[in-house]
């Protein structure tokens, strides 16, 4: 009963599978091969546009690496208080960029809303010389909290942005996730609502490690080659780089696997639902839900061998009281990989706890 994270389980057979074929025979070096090159045509098929598209090993370097293209040493980068780039990437978009400054912008449930985005760029002004200069909005889908914006949620914060003259970003860790939600297609989730760079997640929903930074306007990625490079992220042997996301992307391999991970949160999460002592601070729209249990359940639960983390409960910005005293705030993640007799099993310790 493992939902501590969707980077718990190892990566797809199908994904394996093909790192393992393409490690037959010779092949270009540094991403000059065929399969890093099919890669990218697939992209542009996925994305219905031509676009500048770069394979790294890892979310954060492709967020550095992201915002290193579109923020000066000087910028301002607005993103949300509680993101990944804000609290867990041990400042690398704050070192990738050269010195770019993260300016937090709270918001309910993981999200940044217009009102919330005006206010942060009224605060930074163009041309005030002691202040840095405004760069990019960066925003998570999934957010930082499980929750989705919709496209027309994007499509206002990136018309705010674009009228502020800043690039917008979206960490897409959990991309595919955000798109079986919505059930929309990949374009209308990013350049169709504005999105001018995104990290494209596969590593969490499948692969061994693998992430794309994907430019919708080719003309902005003009120094990621060098970026990259510099950064340690231009794989010598790029193939199985190439070979993981050519696996996640065809037959629709990729929507397969996040629908699988979706279904098994919301099984988990409409169970949780029935208990009367548990509650949920915001919906369960992807694979993450955040939970307030009582300690009591928590304690059996691990005592079965449940394992996920306890949470910082989002004073501000929650939709539900506060843990109190005896009760905790965990946050629990699904994969492809969830079993459902592991939920069962989870929903009836749960259960037998929870009156
Ligand atoms: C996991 C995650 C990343 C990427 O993290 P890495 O561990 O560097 O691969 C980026 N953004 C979000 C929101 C994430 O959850």
């Amino acid at each position: 009963m493992n939902f501590a994270s969707d980077n718990t389980t190892g990566a797809s057979r199908a994904i394996l599978a093909a790192v393992t074929a393409a490690n037959a025979g010779q092949s270009a070096a540094y991403g000059k091969d065929d399969f890093s090159k099919k890669a990218a045509r697939l992209l542009n098929e996925v994305f219905e546009r031509e676009c500048a598209s770069f394979l790294v090993n890892t979310g954060t370097a492709a967020n550095a690496l992201a915002l290193a293209a579109v923020a000066p040493p000087f910028g301002a980068i607005f993103c949300h208080a509680d993101s990944h780039i804000m609290e867990d990437e041990c400042g690398a978009p704050e070192m990738f960029t050269g010195g770019a400054k993260l300016i937090g912008i709270p918001g309910e449930a993981g999200k940044i809303t217009r009102a919330g985005l005006v206010t942060a760029l009224s605060r930074y002004p163009r041309g005030i010389e002691k202040q840095v200069q405004p760069a990019a909005l960066s925003i998570s889908q999934v957010t930082e909290l499980g929750t989705v914006y919709s496209c027309g949620e994007v499509a206002a914060l990136a018309e705010i942005a674009h009228e502020a003259g800043i690039k917008v970003h979206m960490d897409g860790a959990r991309f595919a996730n955000a798109l079986a939600s919505l059930q929309c297609r990949p374009a209308e989730m990013s350049w169709k609502a504005g999105i001018d760079v995104l990290s494209f997640g596969a590593t969490k929903n499948g692969a061994l490690g693998c992430e794309a930074v994907i430019f919708f306007d080719p003309a902005t990625a003009a120094n990621l080659p060098y970026l990259r490079k510099r950064s340690g992220h231009t794989l010598s042997k790029g193939r199985f780089l190439g070979a993981q996301m050519i696996a996640y992307l065809e037959k629709g391999h990729w929507l397969d696997l996040a629908k699988a991970a979706n279904a098994h949160a919301r099984a988990l999460a409409e169970g949780l639902t029935k208990i009367p002592s548990v509650r949920m601070p915001w919906p369960c729209e992807a694979n993450e839900i955040f939970a307030v249990l009582p300690c009591k359940m928590d304690s059996r639960l691990k005592a079965e061998g449940a394992v996920y983390y306890e949470w910082n409960f989002p004073e501000r910005d929650a939709g539900c009281a506060p843990p109190g005293q005896d009760e905790i705030f965990v946050r629990l993640v699904t994969s492809f990989a969830t079993r459902k007799t592991d939920i069962d099993r989870f929903l009836a310790v749960a259960s037998s706890a929870g009156i």
